[in-house]
């Protein structure tokens, strides 16, 4: 793993969740600029990013960049809301269909701005199955849900496990490389918003989803348990 592609959700007309003032697209940019650094810092990584100001970029094109750009893995950075504003907590979604209501409410907020519908979903249910990085986009989800939770509740002893998730994210459609979705905090709970107008917090994110690729890259060089006999 080399080349990582870091896509910040939403952007431009469209501020993904919004609170106030604060806005999911703002925070997932910044989150995203600090993976890159951190990233960059290492040595080990090249970095392609789908935008670096707050303009709004396709979907679509969104993984077209990544793909076109030979990326390795792609990342895209969201934050969650929900109605309760005591619902706090990190999930990492792999494309495939919603085994539940809640995952197919999330895709359905983040799919709101594609040009594409639900009209096309014969198209969409082929597209998942034809998905070839299924398996290696769930050990990533899993890699950065592990270090997204570890890290963070060191700072937020309130923040919750939600698991790795399957739905249908339109923007991870089409990648030919493993591609997972991180919702990396819910704008909505009172205690993570205060969390995240702090720059540490916001680092902390940043370090977390650094951590979850080096521990997919470092799963990668086991060998592979083989049976003898
Ligand atoms: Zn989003």
């Amino acid at each position: 793993v080399a080349r990582i592609a870091i896509d910040p959700g939403h952007g431009g007309h469209d501020p993904g969740a919004k609170v106030g003032g604060f806005t999911e697209a703002g925070l997932v940019l910044d989150v995203a600029l600090r993976l890159e650094r951190l990233l960059l810092a290492d040595g080990g990584f090249a970095v392609v990013l789908t935008r670096r100001t707050d303009v709004y970029v396709p979907l679509e094109e969104r993984t077209a960049l990544a793909n076109r750009e030979g990326a390795d893995l792609f990342l895209s950075i969201h934050a969650n809301a929900s109605s309760n504003a005591a619902t706090q907590g990190v999930e990492t979604y792999f494309l495939d269909f919603a085994l539940d209501q809640e995952a197919e409410a999330t895709a359905a907020r983040e799919n709101a701005s594609s040009a594409r519908s639900m009209r096309e979903l014969p198209d969409l249910v082929r597209t998942i199955a034809l998905h070839n990085k299924l398996a290696e986009s769930r050990d990533l989800a899993g890699s950065v849900q592990t270090a997204l939770y570890e890290r963070l509740r060191k700072t937020n002893r309130n923040v919750r496990d939600l698991g790795v998730k399957q739905a249908p994210f339109m923007v991870l459609i089409g990648a030919t490389m493993p591609s997972v979705l991180a919702e990396v905090s819910f704008v909505t709970s009172r205690q993570d918003a205060a969390l995240l107008r702090t720059d540490k917090y916001r680092q902390d994110i940043a370090a977390a989803l650094m951590d979850g690729v080096r521990r997919y890259r470092q799963s990668l060089k086991k060998p592979p348990v083989v049976a003898t006999r």
